[in-house]
């Protein structure tokens, strides 16, 4: 499952980059005019379309995008209509740039030196022997830090809350 996300939902890209999800935004384009068009045609068969706009989500059903509709403000609950509409897995992973987009790689060993001299990052992080990961693509290191853990127990309590709304669906 790919995504291509409208501007109107820059939080949500990122949080579905952190869930591993190949998700383009519209505002990796620099786009004047025509949005709409370009991201209908962009979309075409292999993503689908996730938007708040209601007018381009029923374009783009008639031009036979798969489509996304987003009503809620909040973050979390966003999550939980892809969670509705297209079964996405709530299980953060470490594997693209919440950048660019971009598949991440585990720092090599021999490269930890690199990130003690380029101030990429505090250099006590280096020595504690923890992993790094980086985008070759945009340049951004990441690590598990304690925004690792609290994206971790958003995410768990969210996956708590779809499952008691999916037994309660079965039970009555
Ligand atoms: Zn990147």
């Amino acid at each position: 499952m790919k995504f291509i996300v409208d501007r109107m939902l820059g939080r949500l890209t990122i949080w579905l980059r952190l869930l591993g999800y190949d998700t383009v935004s519209a505002s990796d384009f620099a786009l004047e005019s025509k949005e709409d068009e370009f991201l209908i045609q962009f979309a075409g068969h292999k993503r689908i379309l996730v938007t708040r706009d209601k007018m381009l989500g029923s374009m783009a059903e008639r031009a036979g995008v798969r489509v996304c509709l987003i009503n809620s403000d909040a973050i979390m609950e966003q999550l939980e209509e892809m969670v509705s509409n297209c079964n996405i897995d709530l299980e953060p992973k470490i594997a693209r740039c919440t950048i660019c987009n971009a598949l991440i790689r585990k720092i090599r060993f021999n490269e930890l030196g690199m990130l003690k001299n380029g101030d990429y990052v505090p250099e006590d992080l280096v020595e504690d022997g923890i992993d790094f990961w980086i985008c070759d693509s945009c340049g951004k290191v990441y690590w598990e830090g304690s925004h690792w853990d609290d994206i971790h127990k958003r995410l768990e309590k969210l996956r708590e809350r779809v499952a008691s709304k999916v037994s309660l669906t079965k039970n009555f």
